[in-house]
């Protein structure tokens, strides 16, 4: 049987978690996302957290970054809870920390997988070997096709293209167990561009390249509008692109319309108690929508551990206020599962053996 590698099935394959909830008890997280520092290396056009049209990020402040200790400590913490994968992204560039490689082996030694985002510029050196060694993903950004088109989109100069390419070729090269992935952010400029892009990550050892679309807004209708000008051109390319795909490479179709009905049907989010953030001003965010926002901060741990604050009353206060049918009126990644979980823990004990 195939195995699947995306699915909204797999927070209830941890039981544990699923019976702490059903009990009223705060479960540890399962997956905790790690934004370890906001400084970023690019200066992306169309970043969530630098771009005013799009509600992520507001309250980021750019110079922010976990302190060395109480990174420790946030690991400490992560491995006594049992917690089982930490995925590093931004607000800035993950892999430009400058204790990113200590905080990958102390993880991977206590038991807990690891991936990261990256825009790939420093997968080299000591940090390209953490990652080798002990990632199970890691998953590159990029959107421009060639050196001056790379550089516009970035800020940054036309070398940084290749540069990137020759780190994925060299990480490639280590054949390392880690799934290397491209993500491919599709907007106006790069929609006729996309079958070069994949073939390029291809020949640089990309094992995917995911294509989903640039959002430009918060509100649906107004995303769908701007992709309307090039979403034929931009199908063309991904099923051209297909043609590369074989048993080391393949093209991920993400590239759809974005839903125009935010409408939350539930009254909790399950969602925020098995996956967390940890922001790099040592804040709790309940999920990547709404990090370095005010609705979406759970509270600091700038003065306490993680551990203590998690299982902590303001915690459990927060979470249970948390009304996503009012709060959460905006794009939700987590929108699916949250209905899975929602449906599962209101199942009465009484009847599951009528399966
Ligand atoms: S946006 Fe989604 S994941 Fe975030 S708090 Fe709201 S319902 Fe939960």
């Amino acid at each position: 049987m195939n195995q699947a590698v995306y699915s909204s099935l797999k927070a209830l394959h941890y039981h544990d978690r699923m019976s702490a909830m059903s009990a009223g008890r705060m479960p540890a997280p399962v997956h905790v996302r790690i934004k370890p520092t906001n400084v970023c290396n690019h200066n992306c056009y169309f970043c969530a957290y630098r771009t005013d049209d799009i509600s992520l990020g507001e309250d980021m402040v750019v110079r922010d970054r976990i302190p060395q200790d109480k990174m420790r400590e946030i690991v400490d913490d992560l491995i006594a809870m049992g917690v089982r994968a930490v995925t590093f992204s931004g607000g800035g560039e993950p892999l430009i920390y400058p204790y990113i490689a200590e905080t990958i082996e102390r993880l991977a030694a206590g038991g807990i997988k690891i991936a990261s985002l990256t825009n790939g510029s420093r997968l080299k050196g000591k940090v390209a070997d953490a990652v080798a060694a002990h990632a199970t993903w890691i998953r590159v950004s990029i959107d421009g096709w060639d050196g001056p088109s790379y550089g516009e989109y970035r800020g940054v100069d036309a070398d940084a293209f290749e540069d990137v390419m020759t780190n994925l070729a060299d990480f490639s090269a280590r054949g390392s167990d880690c799934v290397l992935g491209a993500s491919v952010i599709v907007d106006e400029r790069n929609a006729g561009h996309i079958v070069e892009l994949c073939r390029r990550l291809k020949e640089a050892g990309a094992q995917h390249a995911k294509i989903s679309p640039c959002i430009v807004s918060n509100a649906g209708e107004e995303n769908n509008a701007y992709h309307a000008a090039f979403k034929d051109t931009v199908r063309a390319q991904i099923s051209e692109a297909r043609a590369l795909d074989d048993h080391s490479f393949h093209v991920v179709d993400h590239y759809h319309d974005m839903e125009v009905d935010f409408a939350k049907p539930y009254r909790h989010c399950a969602f925020a108690r098995v996956l967390t953030v940890i922001g790099a001003d040592c804040k709790i965010y309940t999920c990547q929508d709404k990090a370095y926002t005010a609705s979406g901060t759970l509270g600091s741990i700038a003065d306490q551990s993680f551990r203590e604050f998690w299982y902590g009353e303001e915690n459990s206060q927060r979470l249970r206020d948390l009304n996503p049918a009012v709060a959460c009126r905006h794009h939700c990644v987590a929108d699916g599962k949250n209905r899975l979980l929602n449906d599962y823990l209101s199942l009465d004990p009484e009847h599951l053996p009528f399966v």
